[in-house]
């Protein structure tokens, strides 16, 4: 099959737009899980593998969704990977936020 270059075009500049805000939460000191805090260990930075933390578009680019710092979260890859579940549940930050949240509290029983 041939190449769908207007896809791929707008891939590529997703993932520019992912480490963009990746290298802008870092240089603001804010290099952490959104839901968890969670951050990369120094001996992990040092590998030079940042994307431990991963950034996610709330409302995907492919329904719409824009590469803006409203629309983004960082998180890890916990979180990430239940956040790509949430997907289409949810798709208003504060709401995101508060079933990533939930997703992870563990019963006190
Ligand atoms: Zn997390």
């Amino acid at each position: 099959m041939l190449l769908d270059y207007a896809k791929y075009d707008r891939e590529r500049a997703a993932e520019s737009a992912r480490a963009n805000f990746r290298r802008r939460r870092f240089d603001e000191g804010t290099f952490a899980c959104d839901v968890c805090e969670w951050s990369p260990p120094a001996v992990i930075m040092a590998m030079g593998v940042p994307r431990v933390l991963q950034a996610h578009h709330i409302v995907a680019v492919s329904a719409g969704g824009h590469d803006t710092d409203e629309n983004l979260l960082l998180l890890c890859p916990n979180h990430h990977a239940i956040a790509g579940a949430l997907r289409r549940k949810f798709t208003q930050r504060d709401a995101l936020l508060e079933a990533l949240r939930r997703s992870t509290e563990h019963a006190d029983a």
